[in-house]
């Protein structure tokens, strides 16, 4: 039978940067496993590719200190590119209630260790996006090491670098099984036959519930839908610009190539797997758009070219890490809530720490484990896109 050290179940993102920690810790045996004929079919080809530490909570600031300046250094490490463009993000207060959450954010970021993030008053916003609507913004909060990655460069990069290290690669294969006896896992059924191990990593992003399902394990993940919309080349807003985000409605947008992206979350959007993208959502994310940039009203768009993926998310839109409880061997990374690239590197290297130590330093990793749901310790973070 085929045997490996560490099974890892999912090719995208999470996956690829866990691999490439594992074999950059010295592990050989790697086995990813993606069911799919290529990697990044999954929502790590979907993504907006946005990467920022401005968050609300230690943890997640935590892990974006970690994730953010490895992307930084990324190419010069890995040797492959992951056009990481710290052109950070902007969030605009509307209201004093949200400048006041803004302010808290800050000031636990500064405290935190953040040292690029800075609170902007209203009219340093308005000199510097002269084009946006800014009757009612009261003020903002801006973070120039915050910005873009693209998520299948770094994806292929992580592989890559995993793979040059001796890890393994089966596309086309889905596990369909785990089996376990009474001290943990011991083998995975594929569609390509058995695999011996005693390690295995879930990394099957939005379907992470029904492969955890598999070991007995429930997993509390669910698939939400997020569609984006880019426009065709557009001038008349910087191309140097930050990922904005109007806090009075959510509406948020950034550079792309030669035009922007566009993205709203739905407030009406339900959990399930849903990827068709809904074309009436051209016209809402529109209205929003040139509400906020009036220019935006001849912003010219292909609604073909738009998209659906799904977020993987969690009730309190942490992601889970760690091994699932009763279930030794069976290690989790799932339910990123949104934030799964920009947090890969932190996965990658909190999990490699876990699989081959059992601990880590870089956070308190009690905090995002799989019991918190039944013990009643959620921690929610509210800075979700
Ligand atoms: C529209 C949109 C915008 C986003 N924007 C951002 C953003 O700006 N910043 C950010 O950080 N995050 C963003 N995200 C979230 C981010 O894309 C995800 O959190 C991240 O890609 C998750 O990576 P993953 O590797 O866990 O999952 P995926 O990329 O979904 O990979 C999981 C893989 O597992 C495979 N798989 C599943 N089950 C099995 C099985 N049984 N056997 C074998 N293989 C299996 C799947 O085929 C898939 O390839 C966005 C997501 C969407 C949809």
């Amino acid at each position: 039978m085929q045997t490996a050290d560490v099974v890892i179940v999912g090719g995208g993102i999470v996956g690829s940067s866990i691999a490439y920690h594992l074999a950059a810790s010295g592990c050989r045996n790697i086995l990813v496993i993606e069911r799919e004929s290529t990697q990044g079919k999954g929502s790590t080809g979907k993504s907006m590719g946005g990467v920022r530490a401005q968050f609300s909570t230690p943890v997640s600031i935590q892990m974006s200190l970690y994730s953010i300046p490895f992307y930084a250094k990324f190419e010069e490490n890995l040797g492959y590119p992951c056009d990481y463009r710290p052109q950070g993000y902007l969030f605009c207060a509307t209201s004093d209630l949200q400048m006041a959450y803004l302010r808290t954010n800050y000031t636990l970021q500064v405290k935190m260790g953040l040292k690029d993030v800075r609170l902007l008053a209203a009219h340093e916003i308005r000199n510097m996006f002269p084009q946006l609507r800014a009757d009612d913004i009261v003020g903002g909060s801006f973070c120039s090491t915050d910005g873009f990655v693209d998520p299948y460069s770094t994806m292929i990069g992580f592989m890559t670098c995993a793979a040059n290290r001796g890890t393994t690669l089966w596309k086309n294969t889905a596990v369909t099984a785990l089996r376990r006896d009474e001290d943990g896992i011991t083998s995975v059924e594929t569609t390509r036959g058995p695999v011996a191990t005693r390690k295995v990593v879930n990394c099957a992003g939005a379907w992470a519930a029904s492969l955890a399902q598999l070991a007995g394990v429930a997993l509390p993940v669910q698939p939400l839908r997020r569609m984006l919309v880019p426009s065709e080349p557009f001038d008349g807003f910087s191309h140097a610009a930050p990922m904005i985000i109007d806090m009075s409605n959510g509406f948020h947008f950034r550079p792309e190539a030669r035009g922007f992206l566009l993205a709203w979350n739905d407030p009406e959007e339900t959990p399930g797997f849903k990827l068709d993208f809904d074309a009436a959502f051209v016209e809402k994310i529109l209205t929003r758009a040139a509400d906020r940039v009036p220019g935006f009203a001849n912003l010219p768009v292909n609604p073909k070219r738009a998209w659906a993926g799904l977020y993987e998310m969690t009730p309190d839109h942490h992601p889970i890490l760690g091994e699932a409880p009763g279930v030794p061997g069976f290690f989790l990374a799932n339910g990123f809530s949104g934030h799964g690239v920009m947090h890969a590197p932190a996965t990658g290297k909190i999990l490699s720490d876990l699989i081959l130590t059992g601990k880590t330093e870089m956070i308190d990793a009690s905090l995002l484990s799989l019991s918190r749901f039944a013990e009643g310790r959620l921690i929610h973070e509210t800075a979700v896109l």
